[in-house]
């Protein structure tokens, strides 16, 4: 049995790490203030004995005693992250030196939540680890790609200059139950909107690709990683590499819903990425992993989700 601090852990991704780490027998200290998670999230967590759950920003010095750190604190959403970016740049690059010091002192082995993002709007297609990225410094998603970016930095120093055992995962989108129903993101707005019969917004003509992992796959991953023998510190790839549209996305949502939701187009956001697809031939053969939830079965349970959840909303 592990002490581990999950930060972020009362997030979409967090959450169902917690509940993993749990089922493992570990005991598991939830950090998150509240930002963009809830406690409804790990509600059903608070009984077990062998977890905490705690209210405290990463930007924050923290001194607890740990075995591991899996650093998730950062709002995920651009929708969250545009809100507030001095905070969000903040959270990234101080929640790193703050976990990094609490990994230092404490000799705890500590796993980042990187991001697709440090590689912008890629002119390398589909993205390998080794390629450095198309970012722009000073536009409306910089703050979290670029603090994602300088977390990065700062994961390779503590690395390199004390010794600090690190993982750093690079995730794709991710879906699942437990997203936030104004989070923003494409596959929550698509479904929450088919279920009300709200017209889909589709960004731009709906021809920019994404790549989309269930939650499920995603945690599994980590947990392959952070077992992982010391020398293995990636960046690596984290995510499913079965590449749709955005509005072949819309369609199939449509579809399984039985919606009678129209598309409708608005602008595309700047710097908008305009493909993403994951090469995950390092996570293959490093973690013996893959995805194994197809896009259909990930949105069957992700749709059923909201369909519980927006009925909860009517009846309260
Ligand atoms: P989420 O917004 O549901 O979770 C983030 C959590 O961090 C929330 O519970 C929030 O309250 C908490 N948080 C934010 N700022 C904080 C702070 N200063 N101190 C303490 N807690 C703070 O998002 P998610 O999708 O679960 O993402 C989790 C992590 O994975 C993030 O770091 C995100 O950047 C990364 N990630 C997610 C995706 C994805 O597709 N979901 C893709 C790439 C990377
Ligand atoms: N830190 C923390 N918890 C700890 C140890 C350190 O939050 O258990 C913070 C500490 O406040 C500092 C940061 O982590 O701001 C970086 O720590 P480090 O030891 O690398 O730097 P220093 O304290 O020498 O500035
Ligand atoms: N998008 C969209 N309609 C929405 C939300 C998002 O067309 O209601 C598009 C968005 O412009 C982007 C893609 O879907 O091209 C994925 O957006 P999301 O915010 O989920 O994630 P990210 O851009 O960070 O990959």
């Amino acid at each position: 049995m592990k002490r581990i601090l999950v930060t972020g852990g009362a997030g979409f991704i967090g959450s169902h790490l917690c509940e993993r780490l749990l089922d493992q027998g570990h005991e598991v200290l939830c950090v998150d203030n509240y930002f963009t998670g809830r406690r409804r999230n790990v509600a059903r967590l608070l009984d077990n004995p062998r977890f905490e759950l705690m209210r405290h920003d990463v930007t924050f010095p923290l001194f607890v005693e740990v075995d591991e750190i899996y650093n998730l604190a950062c709002p995920a959403s651009p929708v969250h992250y545009q809100y507030d970016p001095v905070q969000t740049t903040k959270t990234s690059v101080h929640g790193a030196i703050n976990m990094l010091g609490l990994a230092k002192r404490t000799r705890a082995k500590i796993f980042q939540a990187s991001t697709s993002e440090v590689y912008g709007d890629p002119v390398v297609h589909p993205q390998v680890e080794e390629y450095w990225g198309n970012v722009n410094p000073i536009g409306i998603r910089s703050c979290y790609d670029e603090g994602k970016r300088c977390a990065e930095t700062l994961f390779f120093d503590y690395h390199r200059q004390h010794k600090v055992r690190i993982k750093v995962a690079r995730i794709f989108n991710t879906y699942g139950p437990r997203m936030h129903p104004n989070d923003g993101r494409v596959v929550s707005n698509f479904i929450v909107q088919a279920l009300k019969g709200e017209p889909i917004t589709l960004y731009g003509d709906g021809q920019q690709t994404r790549s989309f992992c269930f939650v499920d796959d995603l945690v599994e991953a980590f947990l392959r990683l952070m077992g992982t023998s010391d020398d293995i510190t990636g960046p690596i790839n984290l995510g499913n590499p079965g590449e749709f549209t955005i509005r072949a996305l819309a369609e199939k949502v449509i579809a399984m819903t039985g919606s009678s939701s129209k598309l409708v187009f608005l602008p595309l956001p700047s710097d908008d990425p305009k493909q993403r697809q994951p090469d995950i031939s390092k996570a293959r053969e490093v973690l013996d992993w893959e995805p194994t939830t197809h896009l259909e079965a990930g949105l069957a349970k992700t749709i059923a989700y909201f369909d519980t959840l927006l009925k909860e909303e009517v009846a309260a």
